[in-house]
């Protein structure tokens, strides 16, 4: 199985976060979960591999056999799938043609067990008769049953990788992503996902270097391959020559003195030429990730994200849980503004433990919606807010909002959280400025009406450009419509912020937009007060906005959106402000 090995392999994908690392490959299964286990099984060895495979089976129908006869009468019906399973662990399909893989592919029994479970579920799912179709779901389960008593676990789960490793997976879903001990993982690398998917928006917030949309990571890379991760010109080398090896080295080393070079001017002012202060914040999605923002120079916090409090586990976090992770976030940061956004669930971050799957979530029941229909939880995270509020300089900021009446329900169930936290006589604070996020288009084309009931707007540009483009923003093969500078996305933008300073409230951006140093000119030329981050770009974006003129900046955008095509908005930045680009790109020897 090494023979091939040492070919060095090329792979061109998009930059997730930024940065250089070189280790070895972790695979990551397809499902995300768990990891098989993958070797070659040599003739002479085969037979007691096969026994291997079989005494698992074995287990697994022995174990099904001691839950059927624990099985009480009422949960019979229960019993009777169990049996299905018992059949199904000896059945051709699955038993069968494990087996024979392994005799073919000379391959060790979980990965052969893997791979034709992967290969007979689909059948499955595509029967017409709805009961066979269930079924698919028991060949997984039966599947999972033996592959546990082959590993003698149930797989090794992604939390407990034990190594300084680079992933790689096809996916990596933002509750996977938020498990990972952090400070095992070197890089990531997958096969979907683009610049604005939640698994590049962590990376970028934890520095840890990515490459996404690579489409054939999982298949090219072999677990323990080498592979160089170069997150700022998203390529993946994988089995690099020592030449390679070398070169990466350098880059890093530059990459990382210049990383140092920019944090060192983080604590200055965003001050423009023309003396106009910028507010640069940091985006976070867990209470530790506030001192990186703090260490960067950031003005603040502009969007915590708290799903993740929400996910992989199987009940909803308590009020007083939920009180200790922003109070956490506040002691660090007392004197500085804290946005608070409320539980942006669903689309792409579903909860373990709602089994309700919709067909388009992101179009779904997400974020405010889910809150409004679900009023115990949004009162119970209302109320942590509140208490947390009394430490130090919360905003509150609501997510998804596309409809006004969503507002006014929205401060409805404000004052009804803060009346019942006087009732119950907990310290907390009542005036808390509330904001919206303004990254659904409907909201952002009723930006003025919108204005006269809330203290801020935050442009979320990753879901309005999802949204104003229809494309999926993980979706790598529509990626290249993805631009904050299309022109319809300009527009929407500048009719914001008009409406805003039309009715005299701030506008704001914490959407990935706000961190790539080329389009600050854009916003600055917008009218924005503030910018949030992720962490990394902090002192980059304040170093952008020192190297710039207001007025200048201005009439550029006058101009920029007269203009019809991204093409055309995008060499007029490049030909104007092209020395502000974040990112500068390698030619790697294919
Ligand atoms: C956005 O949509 O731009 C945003 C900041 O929110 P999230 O990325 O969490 O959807
Ligand atoms: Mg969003």
């Amino acid at each position: 199985m090494t023979d091939m090995a040492t070919e060095e392999i090329v792979l061109h994908g998009i930059g997730g976060s930024p940065g250089i690392c070189i280790g070895k490959a972790y695979l990551v299964d397809k499902d995300g979960v768990d990891v098989v286990p993958k070797y070659a099984i040599c003739e002479s060895k085969m037979d007691a591999e096969k026994k291997r495979f079989k005494m698992a089976v074995k287990k697994a129908v022995d174990e099904l056999h001691a839950i059927i006869n624990e099985t009480s009468a009422e949960l019979r019906e229960n019993a009777k799938i169990l049996e299905t399973h018992v059949v199904l662990l000896k059945d051709k399909m699955l038993y069968g043609r494990t087996l024979e893989t392994m005799d073919k592919e000379h391959i060790n029994a979980e990965w052969a067990l893997r791979k034709v479970s992967q290969a007979i579920k689909p059948l499955f799912e595509n029967m017409e008769d709805p009961y066979l179709r269930d079924r698919a779901e028991d060949v997984a389960n039966v599947s999972e049953r033996i592959m546990k008593h082959l590993t003698g676990s149930a797989g090794v789960s992604i939390r407990n990788i034990n190594k300084r490793v680079i992933l790689v997976a096809r996916d990596l879903s933002p509750a996977e992503t938020s498990q990972i001990k952090l400070e095992r993982v070197m890089g990531f690398v997958t096969d979907r996902g683009g610049r604005a998917s939640h698994t590049s928006i962590i990376a970028r917030s934890l520095e840890i270097p990515a490459v996404l949309g690579l489409e054939k990571a999982t298949s090219a890379i072999r677990n323990d391959d080498i592979i160089v991760v170069d997150g700022t010109a998203g390529v993946v080398v994988i089995n690099p020559s020592e030449e390679t090896l070398a070169q990466a080295e350098t880059r890093k080393i530059e990459f990382e003195n210049r990383r140092a070079f920019y944090a060192r001017s983080g604590h200055l002012p965003a001050k423009t030429k023309d003396g106009i202060e910028l507010a640069v914040m940091g985006n976070i999605e867990m209470p530790e990730e506030v001192a990186a923002v703090i260490d960067r120079g950031g003005d603040g916090i502009g969007l915590y994200r708290t799903e993740f409090q929400y996910m992989a586990r199987k009940d909803f976090p308590s009020e007083d849980e939920l009180y200790e992770h922003y109070k956490d976030v506040l002691d660090v940061m007392p004197d500085k503004p804290v946005t608070i956004r409320t539980l942006d669930i669903n689309g792409d971050k579903a909860l373990a433990h709602i089994s309700d799957i919709e067909e388009n979530p992101v179009l779904g029941l997400r974020a405010i919606r889910y809150c409004l229909r679900k009023p115990d939880v949004f009162l119970t995270q209302l109320r942590a807010i509140l208490r947390a509020a009394h430490h130090g300089q919360v905003r509150i900021l609501v997510p998804m909002i596309s409809k006004i009446e969503e507002v006014l329900e929205t401060k409805r169930l404000l004052a009804k959280a803060a009346e019942s936290l006087k009732k119950d006589g907990l310290r907390h604070q009542t005036q808390v400025p509330l904001g919206i996020m303004i990254e659904v288009p409907s909201a952002a084309i009723m930006a003025d009406a919108m204005a006269r009931e809330v203290d801020f707007f935050s442009i979320g540009t990753n879901d309005l450009i999802q949204y104003t483009m229809a494309i999926d923003r993980g979706n790598r093969h529509v990626a290249y419509l993805y631009s904050p500078v299309h022109p319809a996305v300009l527009r929407l933008l500048k009719h914001v912020t008009e409406a805003g300073a039309r009715r005299n409230i701030p506008v704001f951006m914490c959407g990935e937009m706000a961190g790539e140093s080329i389009y600050v000119p854009i916003l600055l030329g917008l009218g924005l007060k503030e910018l949030s981050v992720n962490s990394q770009a902090i002192p980059l974006i304040k170093n952008a906005v020192r190297t710039l003129n207001v007025d200048q900046a201005r009439k550029f955008t006058d101009q920029l959106v007269q203009q019809t095509t991204t093409q055309a908005i995008e060499k007029m930045l490049e030909s104007t402000y092209g020395e502000l680009k974040n990112n500068h790109h390698h030619n790697w020897e294919r």
